[in-house]
């Protein structure tokens, strides 16, 4: 097979016209195309009134090695890869060694513990909060009845942050082994819609992630891997070398382990806490603060799809904004949330925090997205590994109180932020944050220099996208846990660097920033503990 990428036709072309456009652009007959299988399929949408479908298609061809040899300089075509993925070891048959364990069931520790079941090491996966049914009312309790429950939320429980998300299932890290695909073709096979294999910006939407984290531990415990749920970690504990020795549980319990996977999520700051009491080598790192800004749905794919808003093939818009500011610092959006809702997504009691998500279908009324400046330790928090946390908490205080103490944020127009005015009322814009949003004044709860650069950015944004600085588009705060505020940094062997058997992973660990590339790290760090464990 041969891969041809950057095949564009206009949006509304017949599905005949594929394989004619290929045999032209590869210089070939119309029968010398046998068949092809689309492995992508974006858009481009610079001139909103001629939007173009983007295509990566696998081919077959009755010549390949013609085709191949004779556009070998092309860029867009080349042998279509192998992305078979093969585990680099399994278990010794009848295997009985100590069981590697898993912190934290997100989609790094789920996708650790997965591998490292197909590899036959029975992993034990431990999670302070719930299995994902139960943790739903949790949720929602905070959500309808400001009731926290600071185990079992947006954060914490079967899934991990991105359960009540809009999940989003793309990535920019390099993946020369298509890890990424695994990790789609697993949730394909534990019921994600398949569409998510092909389109260029996959999400899922929450409620399907819901059934798919369930069928995922079935295929888990069916390997003989083991969940164990409302069992916090609240020590590790090593031996005279600083190696692993096991874990003492927060029930008073200690679990032998000597291998540990340590996938907790960029908000699990006591568990951060507790790792720096022990010595373990952990670094402050950049992370960034600001707010969620939400518009109707409807301005944004009138400004961004022009004529074509509403087409089926092309969904809710999207959009990615950034600005470098004269103050130094940088605006950007992120994670953007089409046709979905912002949410309250703290984890710890009095303080407040946003993020945001859909459904599957994107279809609620308005467009969400962080709208965040860009943070690093050494102009912002120079106290040390923890200070990103201090300083997050602070915010995450501020914005509890200028909502009204009752877990409501604290929300301000568009319009009242660039004129430096509180906003007493709030306008056509009706925001979806629940429990409810507080009209208030966003300095309270966010750096000057954070308010300072979104008034450089917004009118900027403005012209990029109609109606983006619209005066009664609401920004409402805070959103600090845009990744984690800390690395426990790791070497070659993907171990502590001076913890041995000890693997930070995922997004908590710093090493990765959303569901796939989270996924993808559990997949590598999986790799590198079977290959510890069966080290001569
Ligand atoms: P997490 O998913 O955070 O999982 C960590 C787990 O560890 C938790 O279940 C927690 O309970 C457990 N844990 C923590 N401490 C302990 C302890 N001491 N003992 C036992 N268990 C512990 N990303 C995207 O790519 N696309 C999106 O659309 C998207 N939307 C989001 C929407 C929301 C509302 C949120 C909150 C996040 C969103 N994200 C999204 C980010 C994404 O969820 C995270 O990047 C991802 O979940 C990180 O995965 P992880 O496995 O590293 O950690």
């Amino acid at each position: 097979m041969l891969r041809l990428s950057g095949l564009s036709l206009p949006l509304d072309h017949p599905a005949d016209a594929i394989a004619p456009a290929i045999a032209a652009r590869l210089g070939v007959a119309p029968a010398e195309v046998r068949g092809f299988t689309v492995f992508k399929r974006g858009n481009d949408a610079r001139r909103r009134n001629a939007i173009l479908l983007v295509y990566t298609v696998d081919v077959d061809l009755t010549d390949e090695a013609e085709v191949l040899a004779r556009l070998a300089g092309d860029k867009d075509v080349r042998p279509t890869p192998d992305m078979t993925y093969r585990p680099p070891v399994h278990a010794p048959e009848g295997w009985q060694g100590l069981r590697p364990v898993v912190i934290g069931a997100g989609p790094c520790g789920l996708f650790a513990g997965l591998i490292l079941a197909r590899m036959g090491f029975r992993p034990i996966i431990v999670d302070r909060g719930k299995i994902v049914r139960e943790r739903t009312k949790d949720t929602w309790g905070l959500w309808r009845r400001s009731e926290l429950n600071p185990d079992s939320n947006v954060q914490f429980g079967e899934g991990g942050a991105g359960t009540f998300s809009d999940g989003k299932l793309y990535c920019r890290v390099k993946d020369p082994r298509f890890l990424g695909r695994k990790v789609l073709e697993e949730f394909v096979k534990a019921g994600a819609p398949d569409d998510i294999l092909w389109q260029a910006h996959p999400h899922i939407g929450t409620f399907r992630l819901v059934t798919m984290v369930e069928s995922m531990r079935r295929t888990i415990e069916e390997l003989g891997g083991e969940y164990r749920w409302q069992t916090r970690v609240d020590a590790i504990e090593l031996d005279g070398a600083r190696k692993m020795r096991g874990l003492h549980l927060h029930d008073g319990s200690f679990l032998e382990a000597d291998h540990v996977v340590l996938a907790v999520g960029h908000s699990a700051r006591p568990t951060f806490e507790m790792l720096h009491r022990m010595g373990v080598h952990l670094e402050a790192k950049p992370f960034s603060i600001g707010v969620r800004i939400e518009h109707p749905q409807s301005w944004i794919d009138q400004a961004r799809f022009g004529n074509c808003a509403k087409h089926p093939d092309l969904g809710a818009a999207a959009y990615a904004l950034s600005h470098h500011c004269a103050n130094g610092r940088t605006v950007y959006s992120f994670c953007m949330c089409p046709g979905g809702r912002v949410v309250a997504a703290t984890s710890e009691e009095g303080r407040v925090v946003t993020n945001g998500m859909s459904q599957y279908s994107r279809a609620e009324f308005n467009a969400n997205s962080g709208l965040v400046v860009a943070i690093d330790p050494a102009r912002d928090y120079p106290g040390g590994p923890l200070a990103g946390i201090e300083l997050q908490r602070k915010w995450e205080d501020a914005a509890f109180l200028a909502g009204g103490s009752n877990y409501h944020a604290p929300g301000q127009l568009v319009g009242d932020l660039l004129a430096g005015r509180p906003s007493t009322a709030l306008g056509q814009v009706v925001p979806s944050y629940k429990p409810g949003v507080t009209p208030t004044d966003l300095s309270a709860c966010l750096p000057d220099f954070v308010i300072e650069a979104f008034r450089e950015a917004l009118p900027v944004f403005g012209r990029q996208i109609a109606r983006y600085d619209h005066p009664e588009a609401v920004m409402t705060g805070v959103e600090t846990r845009t990744s984690s505020p800390l690395r426990i940094t790791r070497g070659a062997d993907l171990q502590s660097l001076n913890t041995p058997r000890l693997f930070p992973a995922g997004e908590g660990a710093g090493y990765a920033g959303g569901i796939l590339s989270a996924a993808i790290d559990g997949i590598k760090v999986a790799e590198a503990v079977a290959k510890s464990m069966t080290a001569g």
